[in-house]
């Protein structure tokens, strides 16, 4: 079996109940392996740490599976999966679309499996996941029996892993779109074509939020995708929604959705780059009672975090200017390297520069299928502040 020794003082992230080693923190490994083979981690004294997949050619080289030494076997990886499956919101009878599986949340690193009716998406991102690959796709089909499981590993992070791109079923066939539920609203999802898994299952939550703020109110909603915030405002009773996103067909599953929940009266969807878009609506004195923000990750480097702000700050203070008095603006981000009090930062920053006074209504987070482990703060990405103009 493999082993790896760490550099002195480089097991304090371990112990602290973090999943990753990092390439630099590694002294010496012991025995030959392939990429994602299992090995023992030892402190630079000798004690064991915990086994962990071990990828040299990737930055995070290794993600820790156990802390126990114990077989790391086809009964390991069904306890783990029926673990993440007993955790709330995730039961046979609960929503429609869900996370059943959320990486190192989980305690699976690498492993994502999203539920949509009765198909699976999975999404396989570390070469230490690739090599049990056929064994959790197994254990997916004997504990949930699925119709079929589609395979979307075709992120551009798996090149960092050496691993290449793979998107299709894994196990039976079928249609690649379907309806599914998010409460009473039915959404058209593709499997093959849509981003991500498909749909955005981790604002489940925060659309929620905004149906409930959404009564008799204008709405815009920039980064619309397939029209999750959208449709959940119109269904809250708003007076008139828009929604924009850069994608063609994924506005068109929106409107298509739209027309399903009989909600096509009050939403217009439009072709357009959202920050030449909030510019125009506020050159136009275009004003509404509610705004969301959800656009993507700006930054998926620490890098890039500077860069990240200025594209943040800018929508947000447009967006800002764009709210009548009493006017609500909800605003994600998705970076896991701008954290909470940075974003917030940044919306007092806006704020002051577009001359608004705003209340803190609520600061939300990812939808509860997606566990957030303490110690790993990067398990904590998604930030949905929601503010109300009260000047
Ligand atoms: N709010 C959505 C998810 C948004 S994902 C939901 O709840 O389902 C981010 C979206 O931003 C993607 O659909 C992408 O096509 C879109 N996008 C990216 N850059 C954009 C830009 N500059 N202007 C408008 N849309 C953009």
């Amino acid at each position: 079996m493999l082993t790896v020794k760490l550099l002195p003082g480089k097991d304090a992230r371990l112990l602290a109940g973090h999943p990753w080693i990092y390439r630099g923190e590694i002294a010496r490994v012991e025995g030959e392996g392939v990429p994602g083979e299992i090995a023992r981690v030892l402190d630079h004294r000798g004690r064991f740490l915990g086994q962990a997949t071990l990828n040299r050619k990737s930055q995070i080289a290794g993600r820790l599976l156990s802390r126990r030494e114990q077989p790391i076997d086809a009964t390991f990886f069904e306890r783990r999966i029926r673990e993440a499956l007993a955790r709330p919101g995730r039961a046979a009878s609960g929503p429609d679309a869900c996370r059943l599986i959320f990486g190192e949340g989980d305690h699976l690193p690498g492993l994502i499996v999203d539920r949509y009716a009765d198909l699976l998406v999975a999404q396989i991102l570390t070469a230490g996941m690739e090599r049990v690959r056929e064994t959790i796709f197994d254990a997916l089909l004997r504990l949930i029996a699925p119709r079929a499981i589609f395979e979307r590993s075709d992120v551009s992070s798996r090149k960092l892993e050496g691993l290449d791109l793979r998107a299709g079923f894994a196990r039976g066939a079928g249609e690649t779109a379907l309806w599914i539920r998010e409460g009473d609203l039915e959404f058209l999802v593709n499997l093959a074509e849509g981003q991500k898994t498909g749909f955005f299952l981790d604002q489940r939550e925060n659309r929620r939020a905004v149906r409930r703020l959404a009564e008799g109110r204008d709405v815009l909603d920039c980064f619309c995708y397939a029209g999750g915030f959208a449709l959940s405002a119109a269904a809250g009773g708003a007076n008139a929604v828009l929604g924009i996103d850069l994608s063609a067909t994924s506005l068109a599953w929106a409107r298509q959705s739209a027309e399903r929940n009989a909600l096509a009266g009050r939403c217009t969807f439009e072709e357009a780059n959202a920050f030449d878009h909030l510019r125009a609506l506020d050159r136009g004195e275009r004003r509404f009672g509610l705004v969301v923000l959800d656009p993507p990750a700006f930054t998926k480097g620490r890098e890039a975090v500077a860069g990240a702000l200025r594209g943040y700050k800018e929508i947000n203070l447009r967006a800002m200017k764009l709210l009548a008095p009493g006017g609500i603006l909800v605003t994600c981000s998705c970076s896991y390297h701008v954290d909470a009090a940075t974003f917030m930062d940044m919306l007092r920053s806006a704020a002051a520069d577009a001359r608004r006074e705003f209340h803190l209504l609520e600061s939300r987070t990812q939808c509860g299928d997606h566990p957030i482990l303490l110690a790993a703060k990067e398990t904590q990405y998604l930030k949905c502040v929601i503010l109300e103009a009260t000047d």
